[in-house]
């Protein structure tokens, strides 16, 4: 787990969900060998979801990755405290013409998808599910003001054919595939905001990368195809680009990843079964890795 470059700062993102289970801790442990020999481990807790972030687990983190032995920089950033940052860059991405407010629901979208030329199957599904037809993009200025005005809920959503007009071709380089093309097509026009929650993951974690200095982001392969869309919001919001590396993900006995809602392998739990932190370490690799 030792990084190329040993000067890295990089960081540990966690979403106080749900407790940090064993999956969480050799993620954070991988972020940590990145930052040795003067590198910088940042912590850093993703909270914008107001419904599902919770003081205990934010609690619950820092009690967690101290018991690890991890050390991290002060002050952590807490993405609750920053909403106007992620406004500025929604306002960037405005005016630049990017971004069109989305008024379908769920089940209109589905039902969008359902009656339209191409059978349901046909229909390419993107890392977030089905990709969304496109309904609201052709609404006149005017029609979206009134609706607006009228107080429908409505979603913020990025032009990502036409993002990717203007920037052309991007890649990154990931340490453990080399140099990768970026392909956020994958994402159709992805939401980028909420009337509930003001900003995505993807706008939030790609701000604050850049804001903070991370010069090398490492998560879970799971993420691996969030990348291909943060490349092109760094093209678009000129944010440098770091390098990154997605980590194979544990997986329990039964085949699946740790999940949050499977309380038997959270850190706490095995800490009240008297677990130590040298047993998590040595259990890493008795849990079987994972790739995409
Ligand atoms: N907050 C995200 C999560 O808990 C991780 C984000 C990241 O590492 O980019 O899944």
């Amino acid at each position: 787990m030792k990084s190329i470059n040993p000067a890295h700062t990089t960081r540990f993102a966690p979403s106080p969900t749900g407790y940090l289970h064993i999956g969480h801790a050799f993620s954070a442990m991988d972020a940590a060998s990145a930052a040795t020999d003067q590198g910088r481990l940042l912590l850093r807790i993703e909270d914008t979801d107001k419904g599902r972030c919770k003081a205990v687990f934010e609690d619950a983190i820092y009690e967690d990755l101290a018991w690890l032995g991890l050390g991290w920089e002060l002050p952590v950033r807490r993405q609750s405290e920053h909403f106007d940052d992620y406004q500025s860059a929604l306002k960037d991405l405005d005016r630049l013409g990017l971004l069109y407010p989305c008024f379908c629901t769920r089940a209109q979208i589905l039902r969008e998808i359902e009656n339209s030329a191409l059978a349901p199957h046909q229909h390419m599904n993107g890392p977030n599910g089905p990709v969304y037809p496109g309904t609201c993009r052709q609404l006149a200025k005017a029609e979206q003001k009134r609706r607006i005005r009228n107080g429908e809920p409505n979603a913020i959503r990025l032009r990502t054919d036409v993002a990717l007009k203007g920037t052309g071709a991007l890649t990154w380089t990931d340490e453990l595939r080399g140099e990768v093309n970026a392909t956020p097509e994958i994402f159709g026009d992805v939401i980028l905001a909420r009337k509930d929650t003001l900003v995505s993951y993807h706008l939030a974690c790609t701000w604050d990368d850049a804001l903070q200095g991370v010069t090398l982001v490492t998560r879970g392969e799971d993420l691996f195809p969030s990348t291909h869309l943060h490349r092109l919001l760094q093209a678009l919001l000129n944010l440098p680009t770091p390098s990154y590396r997605h980590h194979s993900l544990l997986i329990g006995k039964d085949g699946k990843k740790f999940s949050k809602r499977n309380q038997s392998f959270t850190l706490r739990c095995l800490r009240s079964l008297g677990w130590t932190k040298q047993q998590v370490i040595s259990e890493f690799d008795h849990l079987k890795a994972w790739h995409l």
